[in-house]
């Protein structure tokens, strides 16, 4: 980059018009070639620039991670507590005051709570 700068600069102190006042022949083709030098110069600068600005290519590494299972279905809905199991009947979370002789059914269709 510097050698670059350097470059032009020297080129500019070459080619710079103000050098050939007094001949505009020679003024005028400075002028041309001191337009390209600068072109060129920002064509460099610009095109590096653009350059740093691409993402780099994502790095191999972990898959973004799937979405988070839906936590209310992993909570007992009347304890908001951490279900440990799911009634085998109607799929409610149960925590373990839901359910707490582990047998697999909510209230409402363990064997023997409402209906017998
Ligand atoms: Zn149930
Ligand atoms: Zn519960």
């Amino acid at each position: 980059m510097e050698m670059v700068r350097a470059q032009y600069l020297r080129l500019v102190r070459q080619n710079h018009p103000d050098q050939y006042q007094g001949n505009p022949g020679a003024q005028a083709r400075h002028e041309e070639i001191m337009k390209e030098v600068t072109w060129a110069y920002r064509e460099i600068i610009e095109g590096r620039a653009r350059a740093k600005t691409v993402p780099p290519p994502r790095p191999p590494g972990p898959r973004p991670s799937r979405p988070a299972p839906n936590m209310k279905d992993l909570q007992c809905h009347a304890h908001g507590r951490w279900a440990v199991g799911f009634c085998t009947v109607c799929g409610t979370p149960l925590c373990s005051r839901c359910d707490e002789a582990l047998t697999g059914y909510c209230s409402a269709h363990r064997p023997g709570a409402f209906w017998s």
